[in-house]
């Protein structure tokens, strides 16, 4: 055997024993060689892509964002690293042999090719199915963001989508709307029931709330039994009806715990993200200020922030330890 061909034959033995695809691209998008794959569980080899272009086997807007990748690879002659994800509308052109899985994420590395063939510029793209790997990440992500208790986002999570929310208000001046909600006389619950019967009552708020937003809003657990809203595009009027059918639903929703029907209410606090706002904290802490107003107001009813609330904050009669330093 010629030990040219024998060489060559070698190394695409070698090739196709790559576990993950390898594919030679034109800069035009054609496919130039393909390799490899084998443990990549996609069950096709792609071998007779050979010659086609990408426009070819794949939907137009698919074909068009991969040669800008390639152009992209070569144009500023680094490797790109990209991941994306095949669902059944945006997958090849496979033969109807080819069992489609339902959805398949990829990460793939393009790297630019140092010399040309046939005058034409190169990039070698490998493609690795990540697709376990990225549900396991999402699923760790969405734990890590979740309270265990009601499902609802926890503190920290929510907090960072507040931050994302004043970032999106300091842009585009868009209304946003915060609610801060707080059971009313909750430790009675727990005292008189006990500590599970108040994680039913914490519950059974956090599902009510979670039934009556919408899905572009954003609900979190930011302490016991303290939980907050985020309403984006909401203006204050809006927020306040939305507040009030809370506010009601909850009243009007008993909640039954083992023998018992506890009569649930919350005090609820209502502010704006404003021009001046620079953190989410100062957000946080009028509707925070606004709850508590609604707590000395008598409890089961929504207050909205207003500066002159903060005279009136402290009840010192109720708190002896605490004195005004400052007129
Ligand atoms: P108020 O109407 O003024 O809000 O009175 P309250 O009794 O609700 O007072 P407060 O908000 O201070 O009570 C919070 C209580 O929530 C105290 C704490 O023991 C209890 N708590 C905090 N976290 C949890 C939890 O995860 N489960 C249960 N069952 N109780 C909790
Ligand atoms: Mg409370
Ligand atoms: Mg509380």
């Amino acid at each position: 055997m010629d030990e040219k061909y024998s060489l060559s034959k070698n190394y695409y033995q070698i090739l196709d024993a790559l576990p993950d695809h390898v594919f030679v691209f034109s800069e035009a998008g054609e496919y130039l060689e393909v390799f490899g794959g084998e443990e990549n569980e996609t069950g096709f080899d792609f071998k007779d892509y050979i010659g086609k272009t990408l426009h070819d086997v794949l939907s137009h807007d698919r074909a068009t964002e991969f040669l800008d990748y390639i152009k992209k690879t070569i144009q500023s002659d680094t490797t790109l690293v990209v991941r994306y994800h095949f669902a059944n509308e945006t997958m090849l052109k496979l033969p109807d042999s080819f069992i489609v899985p339902d959805t398949l994420w990829i990460e793939s590395t393009i790297k630019p090719l140092p010399t040309l063939v046939n005058g034409l510029k190169r990039v070698v793209w490998t493609a690795r199915n990540i697709t376990l790997r990225h549900h396991l990440q999402e699923q760790l992500k969405k734990l890590s963001e979740t309270d265990e208790l009601t499902g609802i986002l926890n503190r920290r999570a929510f907090m960072e989508k507040l931050a994302g929310e004043l970032h999106r208000y300091q842009r585009y001046k868009n209304d946003t709307c915060l609610l801060m909600l707080d059971i009313d006389k909750f430790k009675s619950i727990n005292d008189l029931l006990g500590h599970k019967s108040g994680d039913q009552a914490i519950k059974h708020v956090t599902d009510i709330c979670s039934k009556e937003i919408r899905t572009v809003d954003y609900i979190g657990r930011l302490g016991g039994e303290e939980f907050a809203i985020i309403l984006s595009n909401t203006c204050l009027q809006q927020a306040l009806e939305m507040a009030e059918r809370l506010r009601r639903k909850i009243s009007n929703s008993p909640c039954v715990v083992e023998n018992y029907t506890v009569h649930v209410t919350v005090s609820i606090g209502l502010s704006q993200i404003e021009v001046q706002d620079d953190s989410s904290e100062q957000i946080i802490s009028r509707a925070d200020e606004a709850m508590y107003f609604s707590k000395k107001q008598g409890r089961d009813r929504v207050s909205i922030f207003n500066e002159d609330m903060h005279d009136n904050e402290i009840e010192l009669a109720e708190n002896n330890h605490i004195y005004r330093t400052k007129p």
